[in-house]
């Protein structure tokens, strides 16, 4: 344990932001890391608890405890080693996980959590700057060959696993850059895609091909979802050329609101306007990007997705943003004693939110649903909305409250139903009662479908989830697939 006392001693510090004039200016992150001596001092509040709930908290289950202590003691480099143990990734983490560890922390109960997510990010921002992410390529090769389909946080990290125990990986993506949503979802004002491209490179050195741009089964024709692919492989050519098959496509099928004049031009998925952004970040030039410039934006989503519009449309010059949530207006504070050490149900202000506000902005709309969107010669002018409450389970209309908004752009961000069932039905994959790949996390034979040498991990198989949670799926899809290839395994799960 780092300084027994220290939890009573140190107040917790938040991560600094930059200004918010200065940070709508351009789509860098702005949030300001911790420095050594204040990670230190951070570090030194951990209780190095006998049970350490923000180990079980965490997904990846890392050993929050034993890295909180080496970094109080100034071990960095061990810091890492220990944190690398449980996390491939822990740039993206520590910079956009929810942290559902400090939820589950011991001092959370009636303090402050300990910032782990701000030590995780400082260790690794650190890690990256001494030269100690190194390419770990394998000492002996087994000569057998996996497909990974689809190149998010579950399927690079499957892949690296893989690699690292000797096989021969190929990562495919249909689209033109690596990353999944890290890439085409997340602004780069959260995550920018150094961190992506630094992997990438870390990888191929490792072994992993990574093919890009090839799309493995096929799109229905009207599909709104991201795709960039030049070339089609088919599941049949995948089985002939590898001994076993990951799928960790995500979970991209947006979910619609099919109200009158849905139709209207401006009326667009969040997932149509979010990768465009990302793509003029990274030097594409589009033609006819859809921006949010002078516009009255309405977005409908009251989650991650729909707070990145409100972040990338105030970055635009939106005149006004509106986002609307359909379930009741959470309490600011939650009732740690009933909820702790679980996720608790509160009310989140994101950055975005704020710079929106600051910038006057910004209305938040709670328990609120769309009726209908209203059009001049084909374009959205507006909506129409009604208040709902929770009557018997049920979210019901409330007579005499329904409301017109004007809105030039409207944005759908009400997040995802299942993966794109085209794909799945291609390997004759059978879903589960949610559309989702069906396949157990079972210690042995877990993440396998009923396809035989076809697994499946990520989104693809849990549902929209979080980057932590696909981490974590795909590493342990990583093991059962080498024990499948080698009857037994070194892998961690
Ligand atoms: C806008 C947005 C913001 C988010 N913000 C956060 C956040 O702040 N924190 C957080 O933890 N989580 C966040 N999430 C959720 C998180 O991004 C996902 O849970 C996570 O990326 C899922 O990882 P995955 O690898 O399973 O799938 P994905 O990241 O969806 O990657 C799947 C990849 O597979 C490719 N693919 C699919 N089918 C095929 C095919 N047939 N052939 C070839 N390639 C294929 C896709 O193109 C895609 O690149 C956010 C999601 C969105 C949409
Ligand atoms: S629960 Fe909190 S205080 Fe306890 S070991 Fe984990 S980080 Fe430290």
């Amino acid at each position: 344990m780092g300084k027994v006392t220290g939890f009573m001693e140190y107040e917790r510090l938040e991560e600094g932001y930059k200004p918010v004039p200065e940070r709508l200016k351009h789509y860098k992150e702005f949030v300001i890391g911790l420095d050594d001596q204040q990670a230190k001092v951070q570090a030194a509040r951990c209780m190095d608890c006998g049970t350490p709930f923000c180990n079980s908290g965490c997904p990846v289950n890392n050993i929050i405890p034993d890295f909180n202590d080496l970094v109080y003691q100034g071990d960095w480099k061990n810091a890492i080693t220990v944190l690398h143990s449980t996390n491939n990734f822990p740039e993206f983490t520590g910079r956009i996980c929810p942290a559902p560890c400090e939820a589950a922390c011991t001092l959370n109960v009636n303090d402050d959590a300990v910032g782990i997510k701000s030590i995780e990010h400082a260790i690794i921002d650190r890690a990256w700057a001494e030269g100690w992410v190194q390419p770990q390529p394998p000492r002996h090769k087994t000569g057998k060959k996996v497909a990974v389909v689809g190149s998010g946080p579950a399927g690079m990290a499957a892949a690296q696993q893989l690699a690292r125990a000797g096989h021969d990986v190929t990562l495919f993506e249909k689209n033109d850059r690596v990353g999944g949503l890290l890439r085409y979802g997340i602004p780069d004002f959260k995550m920018e895609k150094i961190h992506i491209d630094r992997r990438v490179a870390q990888m191929e050195a490792e072994g992993v091909v990574f093919r890009t741009g090839v799309m493995v089964g096929t799109l229905p024709k009207d599909s709104k979802v991201t795709n960039w692919a030049r070339e089609t492989i088919t599941p049949e050519q995948l089985h002939q050329a590898f001994d076993a098959v990951l799928l960790t496509g995500g979970s991209e099928q947006s979910r619609d609101l099919p109200v009158p004049g849905r139709e209207l031009e401006g009326v667009h998925f969040a997932m149509e306007f979010l990768p465009q952004q990302n793509k003029v970040n990274a030097g594409d030039k589009l033609k006819g990007q859809l921006r949010a410039d002078g516009k009255h934006v309405i977005v409908i989503g009251g989650g991650d997705t729909g707070s990145d519009c409100v972040g990338t449309s105030t970055r635009h010059g939106a005149v006004s943003v509106t986002q609307f949530e359909v379930m009741p207006q959470p309490p600011e504070h939650e009732n740690k004693p009933l909820v702790w050490p679980y996720w608790p149900l509160k009310l989140r202000t994101s950055s975005s939110h704020d710079e929106s506000a600051e910038k006057g902005i910004l209305q938040r709309e709670f328990a609120i649903s769309t009726k209908a969107f209203k059009g001049e010669k084909g374009k959205v002018t507006g909506l129409t909305t009604v208040h709902v409450e929770m009557k018997d389970g049920k979210l019901v209309e409330i007579p005499g409250t329904e409301k017109e908004y004007k809105a030039d752009l409207v944005l759908l961000a009400m997040g995802f139903v299942n993966p794109v069932a085209s794909i799945l039905d291609a390997f004759g994959v059978d879903k589960d009662g949610r559309g989702n790949a069906k396949a157990s996390t079972e210690f042995t034979g877990g993440y396998a479908t009923n396809v035989p040498k076809v697994f499946a991990a990520g989104d693809m198989r849990r549902g929209q989830s979080l980057v932590v949670w696909a981490i974590r799926e795909g590493r342990q899809a990583a093991r059962s697939v080498d024990e499948f290839l080698m009857g037994f395994s070194d892998l961690p799960r």
